[in-house]
């Protein structure tokens, strides 16, 4: 996977964090820039087009907008997963995810009324790390009974081992850029 507008962004604007954080705040996190984002979502409907899928999964909030790009796309429902449980929903599914950037574990909820049994999902997100956000998603996924049929994150950082826990939960896995090292403070890419 080579997607070199991406790539060139994230050496122009990415910054370094202590503890092997990366910002991208200047055009996905904070401030969004939507032609890229228009452009990630095509990549992903590229990738995903012969999957079967029924509807695209992420978590609020950095992972709507690459998410609603490419279901905007591929013409399929988008559900974000929320991490407040809100009064009125009832039929919740709930699973525990451990944020390691802000160091606390919170919930992540979605009514069962859009998972439901034997649907194929894909999920989106805009970093993966270690992989725990993608394990919530795994366990909602297996209290609705509904299918992975991929994860799709614009920024891999490798070095943290998520891609290769989900690969081994035999998971595909795609990542629009691959983050190998982010020491000393200085971005390498794969
Ligand atoms: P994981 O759950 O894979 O450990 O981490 C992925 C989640 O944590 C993503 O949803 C993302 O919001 C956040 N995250 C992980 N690493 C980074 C990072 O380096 N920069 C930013 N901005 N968010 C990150």
């Amino acid at each position: 996977m080579n997607f070199k507008l991406l790539e060139k962004r994230i050496l122009e604007d990415g910054r370094c964090y202590a503890g092997g954080i990366l910002k991208v705040d200047s055009f996905i996190n904070h401030q969004m820039d939507p032609d890229l984002m228009m452009k990630i979502g095509e990549e992903f409907s590229r990738i995903f087009k012969n999957k079967g899928i029924d509807k695209i999964l992420t978590i609020e909030a950095s992972g709507i907008a690459p998410a609603i790009m490419m279901g905007a796309i591929m013409h399929l429902p988008v559900v974000f997963t929320k991490k407040k449980q809100p009064k009125t929903m009832d039929n919740m599914l709930v699973s525990n995810v451990h944020s390691f950037t802000k160091d606390r574990t919170y919930t992540v909820c979605l009514s069962a009324d859009f998972l439901k049994k034997g649907e194929r999902v894909v999920f989106i997100d805009d970093f993966l790390a270690y992989g725990n956000a993608a394990r919530g998603i795994i366990d909602l996924c297996r209290q609705a009974g509904a299918e992975i049929a991929g994860m799709g994150f614009i920024i891999e950082k490798v070095f943290q081992g998520g891609g290769d826990y989900l690969k081994s939960q035999g998971i595909d896995v795609y990542s629009l850029a691959r983050v190998k090292s982010l020491d000393n403070c200085k971005i390498e890419l794969e």
